[in-house]
């Protein structure tokens, strides 16, 4: 079907920008040696799965229920990590992944009998304690405090029997740069035990798929490691597997003033794309400028009750009109895995654009969807 006849507020995936993203990390992928897994966390819209798994090795999991959803769905190597697991999950992870993280040698020495006994290859987060990411403390596992992974001075080496892999994740939307000096500060505090390992998992977070990455550094970076230490090297990327590969469309369903004029749109900050909100950040819009870039300004905002629902200030070429599509960029990622019904609002649907320019409707949401989590 034609785009603009698809229901609003709508997730559109870019088929054509989804496949050239996996292009390139199939290429890193044959170029280096290394194995690289999509992030569920980030993008789980399975129905684009099929395609995904065509070019890469499998799938990472935050918990049971991605990895349930990698498993039927994506159905290659299939990996998890969470900080802490439940007994009951603990068994249902071993039938159903591959490799099996931990974020302590307690939650690896509690369920050793498990896993000893499954055939799951098991691993353990480190802590590098190297901090790249500036003033984006949310976002930095290795910030003081931080839960995420062992720091060198709590390893247990006398803990290692059966143990086959380490994984950091400390990046957030970096280039090659921020990789290679954690990878230095690992080195110095767990290189030694990497030789002792089958594979090293170096997270996600690469922003391989931007059109500014070193993707040749890090082909380069991945070999070296491979060859030094003789492991498999993993990368579960999530943002870089969809990066730019999805629109929002929504509605101006109404337009009021004071002193600026404002867009009421069938989307939400809040519900449909929190990370404006959480992050913050201001999310690209199709066609628009900031304030005073182009003649027509407006506040983008919503149709919840929540004052601070705003997306954003942006100026257009023309004056919108009621009833206009308006068009989010770069919405295929957090964006449907992170939509709540706040306001009981209604969940957009979800749309694929294939290439040669035809929609189609997978998906649509109704007031079911809103009450069956609510009693
Ligand atoms: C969030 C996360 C990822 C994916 O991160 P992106 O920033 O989306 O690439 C990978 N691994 C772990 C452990 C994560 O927590």
């Amino acid at each position: 079907m034609r785009r603009d006849v698809l229901p609003t507020p709508c997730y559109i995936i870019d088929e054509a920008k989804l496949q050239s993203n996996l292009k390139l990390l199939h290429y890193v992928e044959q170029e280096s040696g290394c194995h690289i897994l999509l992030a569920q966390k980030a993008f789980s819209c399975f129905a684009v799965y099929p395609l995904i798994a065509q070019y890469l090795s499998g799938t990472t999991a935050s918990g049971l229920y991605e990895a349930r959803l990698g498993h039927e769905e994506f159905r290659k190597e299939n990996h998890v990590f969470a900080p802490a697991y439940e007994p009951g999950e603990f068994e249902e992870l071993c039938l159903i992944c591959d490799h099996i993280l931990f974020n302590s040698f307690n939650q690896l020495e509690k369920y050793r009998s498990v896993w000893e006994k499954a055939k799951v290859s098991v691993g353990i987060r480190v802590n590098p304690e190297h901090s790249t990411q500036g003033d984006h403390a949310i976002y930095d596992p290795c910030a003081p405090g931080s839960r995420l992974g062992v720091t060198a001075g709590n390893f247990r080496p006398d803990l290692l029997s059966g143990v086959e892999g380490l994984h950091f994740h400390t990046l957030c939307e970096q280039n090659f740069d921020d990789l290679l000096s954690t990878f230095s500060a690992f080195e110095e505090k767990f290189g030694k035990y990497l030789l002792q390992m089958k594979w090293l998992n170096l997270g996600g977070g690469h922003h391989i798929t931007r059109e500014d990455y070193d993707v040749e550094g890090l082909i380069a970076l991945i070999r070296r490691i491979r060859e030094k230490y003789n492991v498999e090297v993993y990368l579960e990327p999530g943002e870089a597997i969809a990066l730019q590969a999805g629109w929002l469309d929504t509605e101006v369903m109404d337009i009021v003033d004071n002193d600026m004029k404002i867009l009421i749109l069938d989307a939400s900050a809040a519900c449909h794309m929190p990370d404006v909100l959480e992050m913050p950040y201001r999310p690209p819009l199709k066609d628009a400028g900031r304030i005073g870039e182009k003649p027509f300004g407006y506040r983008l905002s919503s149709r919840t009750c929540l004052a601070g629902d705003v997306i954003g200030d942006y100026s257009f070429d023309h004056e919108i009109q009621i009833g206009e599509r308006i068009t989010f960029e770069d919405m295929a990622i957090y964006s449907m895995v992170k939509n709540n019904t706040f306001n009981g609002m209604p969940l957009p649907a979800i749309a694929i654009q294939h290439k040669d320019g035809d929609c189609q409707l997978i998906r649509q949401f109704g007031y079911e969807d809103f009450k069956c989590r609510l009693s």
